[in-house]
């Protein structure tokens, strides 16, 4: 028998909230961290985004909070998140769950948009601050907010934060708090530089995890697909060949460079494909934009890098393709946790070139798996054309325009829309028109 909301000691406004949401039973980590924290206990918490995480911090929040006033301009709980999206989706969870406690109110701090909708969220002395550390340092500087009244802090995917380099922003911040508050920690990976963090910022906390560091989780069909070069074109080729074969209702296709998003968002809509493209380098506007539209079905592909794509939670995800295996092997956890949301089954297929054996053995040594291999059956050769791609260089890689030559690698446009074309490979020459297996 499991544990319910109920049971958790959450008050009537918030149950009425969940049931409203839908949800019948805590996740795991729902049902282990919000007794902690409703002790006013610090917590580490080692989970994935896709596991009701967000939830098992923002009701108990709510809980402590409603009973006390917040002054003016001090806002009483803090949740620090890496990117927009993130800290975007926190809101809106604090929306839902916050439906029935109107009292309580939050302001949304992020990068890369107006200052001054924000300056005048922060002028109605919210209650809760969901930022993104640039944004919040520069309103603390410009003495729009002071943070001496926080009573909560939440320091959130901290293994994102620590690979964008946040950390020293974050230490910045932390230290203009008041030293007696509540901490809680989140993070989908415990490597150990983020056990140190922890030590840091937590006291004695309790550690709680709700799947073994860096697993995957078992509703996702994961499997690698090996292809014998390293050619972009016959990788684009293969991937039109499973959007075409498998049951894809939408999916995120991940790229190791930004400037191969934009190109195979550009070679997937040239081909007829309903694609979008998500990577750091868009205006903060395109990216919502984007989004939104993926979320609500208007575009079903969404071509995207890790950073932009971290933690995103839309719930009916059907595939996930890794176009590169990723350099870092916990991205992959990552990017396959982006289907198989809450329960749900989801597929994710990557395609793997000899020279990139070595990330998938650092994968497989993260996860303690042997991943599947899995055979393309009937895929017509790849077009011939391209070059097999150059390595890792991170100075071009920040380069978003293809060059000249990519730009002619990329095949031509298809003379039928995807949707109603079966042939594969089209203008592929006639003597590579042959099935065979990879
Ligand atoms: P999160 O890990 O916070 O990103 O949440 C992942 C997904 O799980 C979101 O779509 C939530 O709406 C959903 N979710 C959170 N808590 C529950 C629950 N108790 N039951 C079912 N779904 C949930």
């Amino acid at each position: 028998m499991h544990t319910t909301f109920q049971e958790l000691g959450l008050s009537e406004n918030l149950l009425k909230a969940v049931g409203d949401v839908g949800y019948t039973t805590p996740t795991p980590i729902q049902e282990q961290a919000i007794p902690y924290v409703l002790q006013m206990r610090d917590v580490l918490g080692c989970a994935q985004t896709g596991t009701g995480k967000t939830a098992s911090f923002i009701l108990p929040m709510f809980e402590i909070l409603k009973e006390g006033r917040t002054k003016v301009r001090m806002p009483r709980a803090l949740v620090l998140e890496p990117t927009r999206e993130l800290a975007m989706q926190v809101a809106e969870n604090f929306d839902l769950y916050g439906k029935y406690l109107p009292q309580l109110s939050k302001a949304l701090l992020i990068g890369g948009e107006n200052l001054d909708p924000q300056i005048r969220a922060l002028k109605k002395n919210p209650d809760v601050l969901i930022a993104t550390p640039g944004r919040l340092l520069d309103m603390m500087e410009r003495g729009h907010v002071m943070l001496n009244d926080i009573k909560i802090l939440v320091i959130d995917e901290a293994d994102r934060m620590l690979d964008m380099g946040f950390i020293p922003d974050i230490e910045k911040i932390t230290a203009r708090l008041p030293f007696t508050r509540q901490t809680l920690f989140f993070s989908a990976t415990m490597a150990p530089e983020i056990r140190k963090l922890a030590d840091k910022f937590l006291s004695n906390p309790k550690s709680i995890s709700v799947t073994p560091p860096a697993s995957t989780v078992a509703t996702i069909d994961h499997a690698l697909i090996d292809l014998p070069t390293g050619h972009d074109a016959q990788k684009r080729h293969a991937l039109r060949y499973l959007l075409k074969t498998h049951e894809v209702q939408n999916a995120f296709i991940f790229c190791n460079r930004k400037r191969d998003v934009a190109l195979l968002e550009r070679s997937l809509k040239r081909h007829g494909f309903n694609a979008g493209a998500l990577h750091g380098d868009l205006d903060q506007s395109v990216r919502i934009k984007t989004l939104d539209a993926f979320r609500d079905g208007v575009i079903d592909l969404l071509v995207c890098s890790d950073v932009a794509a971290r933690g995103l939670d839309i719930a009916d995800v059907s595939h996930v393709f890794n176009f590169d295996v990723p350099f870092n092997p916990e991205d992959y956890v990552h990017r396959i946790g982006r289907t198989g949301r809450a329960g749900r089954a989801g597929v994710a297929l990557t395609f793997v070139t000899p020279d990139e054996t070595k990330q998938v053995q650092a994968i497989e040594a993260l996860i303690k798996k042997v991943i599947t291999r899995r055979v393309l059956e009937g895929l017509p050769a790849a077009p011939a054309s391209g070059k097999p791609r150059a390595p890792r260089d991170k100075k071009r890689s920040k380069r978003a325009a293809p060059t000249p030559r990519e730009q002619a690698a990329a095949p031509p446009a298809p003379a039928k829309a995807a949707s109603n074309s079966k042939a594969f490979g089209d203008h592929l020459p006639a003597f590579l028109r042959h099935a065979r297996k990879v």
